[in-house]
């Protein structure tokens, strides 16, 4: 997009015409376009569970009478959209909070294997409930990055829950670490059915789900790696989705970051 405006010289001079001065509006459109749609994803992202809200709470209003243990199921259904639309507002505050922050990372030696402690601490009762053990490979000497605490945590917090809702039931977690060319490569691991190759890109994307009306079912926000991206970039280093090794055989999620002096 170019925007053309034609200025005089200064000072003017005979005979010197005019200066046509090109704009290029090609970022300024993006990140206009960036706006637009980031608005219509929040409102249809909040009118769903709201208005599956609105209709149970007017079905329960209307004083019909009612079969054993439907007001009970109503009043659940109400509750779950309730609580999702709640993570979601918390999310897009933690996200927003993370974008107009312009100052670099407060970044200090951090031991990995403390923060996936933290990490699998939060994630222990999903965990349970979903049957699904996560073998840490970070030896509590493991390596040390240059890293914000409590964010680092929440990557691999992100991370790792997201193997867990992804992963069958049963099935294994391993969270593992390697020497790369820009520090330390983190990969958390699962038996789930991956992220095909031309999503994982997009993935990282706000809102952003691979097969929706299967991913309904597991409440997610669509947040999750757009927050774990935005931190791991701040901190110099990057994310990318990539299939498992073995013996994983579902996604891999893997970031890097600078490895503390
Ligand atoms: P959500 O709240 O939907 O999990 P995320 O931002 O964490 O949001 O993830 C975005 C999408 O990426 C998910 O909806 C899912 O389609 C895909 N995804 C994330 N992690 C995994 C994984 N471990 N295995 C397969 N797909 C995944």
């Amino acid at each position: 997009f170019l925007d053309v405006s034609l200025v005089r010289p200064s000072p003017p001079q005979a005979g010197l015409g005019a200066v046509l001065v090109f704009h290029d509006l090609t970022e300024f459109k993006r990140l206009d376009k960036v706006r637009r749609d980031f608005v219509a994803n929040v409102s249809h992202e909040l009118r769903t569970p709201l208005t599956s809200i609105k209709g149970y709470a007017e079905t329960l209003m209307a004083e019909k009478p009612f079969r054993e243990g439907q007001p009970r199921r109503f009043l659940d259904v109400i509750l779950k959209n309730a609580n999702h639309m709640s993570r979601m507002v918390d999310e897009l505050l933690g996200l927003a909070r993370i974008e107009n922050d312009r100052q670099p990372a407060v970044k200090s030696p951090v031991r990995a294997s403390d923060c996936l402690r933290a990490a699998l601490r939060e994630c222990a009762a999903l965990s349970a409930e979903r049957r699904v053990a996560v073998e840490s490979l970070l030896p509590p000497d493991g390596p040390v990055v240059l890293a914000d605490a409590g964010r680092l945590t929440q990557v691999l917090r992100n991370l790792v829950e997201n193997a867990l809702k992804y992963g069958p039931e049963g099935s294994a977690v391993t969270v593992s670490h390697h020497p790369g060319d820009t520090g330390v490569i983190f990969r958390v691991e699962d038996d789930g059915p991956g992220v095909p190759e031309a999503e994982r890109l997009r993935v990282f994307e706000r809102f952003y789900r691979v097969d929706r009306p299967r991913n309904k079912g597991e409440g997610g926000t669509g947040l999750g790696l757009a927050i774990a991206k935005h931190i791991v970039e701040r901190h110099g280093g990057r994310i990318w989705a990539e299939q498992a090794r073995p013996p994983r055989t579902g996604a891999a999620f893997c970031f890097s970051l600078p490895e503390a002096p």
